[in-house]
């Protein structure tokens, strides 16, 4: 393979860089511009050790610098690495970088170390995704997630389903094609058994990726509300600090704020509006129709009451407006620090009522509970999440023929089923990487940064 050189860093002033070379002249390209400070020459270094030394170009000197050298297939992408720990400034990486490329290696392309990795079979394509997940979490769940899916957790689950596929594949195909070699035939009933086991996990799988959505891209949420009722309030609460301003005068929210805030372990997209009311105001208008707009747009919506004050017409209007969304919407009865008002039995229609106080923090914790909760936490697939729709596609489609396979039984032989379930094989593969396209690994590895 052509050598390969990056700095995989991230740019700017830091107190260590790291340029990294890999291919069949790794080793070669190190040799020719780094000095080391012992007598072991840089192709005699052992695997996994390192030296310090001195990193030159055409003659001069240019950092000090420790060079650690991994033999393949032992080495991240599975061929011959060299790693250059160099003083972080942001010339001195760049001139690390220029001697690597003006000694026989090329600038790396986005990604192109891990897609190495996954065409050297050092790591599936999960696991290859996973490395983007760990250096893009915000959010402790997703870099938990994309730990675990490095370490194989998803993989593994999926080639056992795929095992336990290929199983039945040919066990039906052995007894069709050999049946006089008085192997057992799997009856239907234990076809189907087997079947609906797989369709279960399946749809446990595919059911996690609400919440792997929830916590690696965020949910678009609103907050709505009359004016004065707490919105703002419980944006800043929510988010920690003052954010949105706050004042006793009603329609002081005239744009949409939007925050990311890491609530529990998921990622709110959150957006306070205006207040929704009739208004005369143009300008408070606007802002009423981008809150509606901004309901629609959302995934979550963060109804906020004010239970100082008895439920008004306005509220029983909000109430209306959501009538469509409910399934979608927390109510939250805010100011339960001078509440006089029970409005919860107003607020049935919603799924989860919640009883805060934005001023004081009452609540909040029961409030970020139901949302968890209903961005899916409680029922992710025993610790195994999906996290992007690569992944979610692959298994839906698994799940469709394996559905194909158990509706075919009820009419058809298992020879028929079986088709199905070898369609089923190659979505679970593809999500792996098995039997995934060239050009599909390219578009992923596409989207990583260079030196990744
Ligand atoms: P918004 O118009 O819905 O965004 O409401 P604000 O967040 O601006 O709050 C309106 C008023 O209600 C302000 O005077 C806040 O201090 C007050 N407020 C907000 N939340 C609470 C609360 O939990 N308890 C009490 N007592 N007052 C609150």
């Amino acid at each position: 393979m052509e050598t390969i050189s990056a700095i995989s860093t991230a740019r700017g002033k830091g107190g260590i860089a790291v340029i990294r070379i890999s291919g069949d002249e790794a080793i070669g390209v190190a040799s020719r511009i780094f000095v080391p400070i012992g007598k072991t020459p840089i192709d005699q270094v052992r695997s996994h050790s390192c030296v310090y030394g001195t990193v030159v170009d055409n003659g001069t000197r240019i950092d000090d610098a420790v060079l650690t050298v991994f033999r393949a297939p032992r080495s991240y992408t599975g061929e011959d690495t060299v790693e250059i720990s160099c003083h972080g400034g942001v010339l001195v990486t760049s001139r690390v970088l220029e001697a690597t490329l003006s000694n026989g290696a090329r600038l790396a392309g986005a990604g192109e170390f891990t897609k190495r990795a996954f065409l050297n079979g050092r790591m599936t394509l999960t696991e290859a995704e996973a490395v983007g997940g760990i250096i893009d979490a915000r959010t402790d769940a997703h870099l938990k997630v994309s730990i675990d899916q490095l370490r194989g957790s998803l993989s593994s689950r999926i080639r056992e389903t795929i095992d336990s596929l290929t199983e039945l594949v040919a066990s039906v195909y052995a007894f069709i094609d050999y049946p006089d070699e008085d192997l057992t035939e799997l009856s239907t009933d234990e076809l189907k058994t087997e079947l609906l086991k797989i369709k279960k996990h399946l749809t446990e799988l595919t059911g996690s990726y609400r919440y792997g959505k929830a916590i690696t891209e965020g949910v678009p949420t609103a907050i709505i509300g009359k004016p004065n009722a707490g919105k703002s309030s419980l944006l800043n609460r929510l988010c920690g600090f003052e954010r949105a301003i706050v004042t006793e005068i009603e329609g002081t929210t005239r744009d949409v704020i939007t925050e990311e805030v890491v609530v529990g372990d998921v990622l709110l997209l959150l957006a306070d509006t205006a207040g929704i009311r009739d208004s005369d105001d143009t300008i408070e208008r606007l802002g009423i129709e981008r809150s509606r707009e901004e309901m629609n747009r959302s995934e979550l919506i963060l109804a906020v009451f004010d239970g100082t004050k008895p439920f008004s017409r306005e509220d029983e209007e909000i109430v209306e407006l959501l009538r469509d969304v409910c399934d979608r919407t927390i109510a939250v009865v805010n100011k339960s620090d001078e509440t006089a008002f029970d409005h919860t039995a107003l607020l049935k229609m919603f799924p989860k009522t919640v009883v805060v106080s934005a001023k004081n923090g009452d609540g909040i914790d029961e409030l970020v509970d139901s949302i968890c909760d209903y961005l899916g936490k409680a029922d992710a697939a025993g610790g195994d999440v999906i996290t992007n729709a690569r992944q979610n596609s692959a298994l839906r489609n698994a799940l469709t023929h394996v559905e194909s396979a158990l509706d075919t039984l009820d009419g058809f032989t298992q020879d028929v089923a079986a088709m199905d379930i070898e369609k089923a094989i190659e979505c679970l593969g593809e999500l792996d990487g098995r039997t995934v396209s060239e050009a599909v690994v390219s578009r992923i590895f596409s989207k990583f940064c260079v030196g990744k």
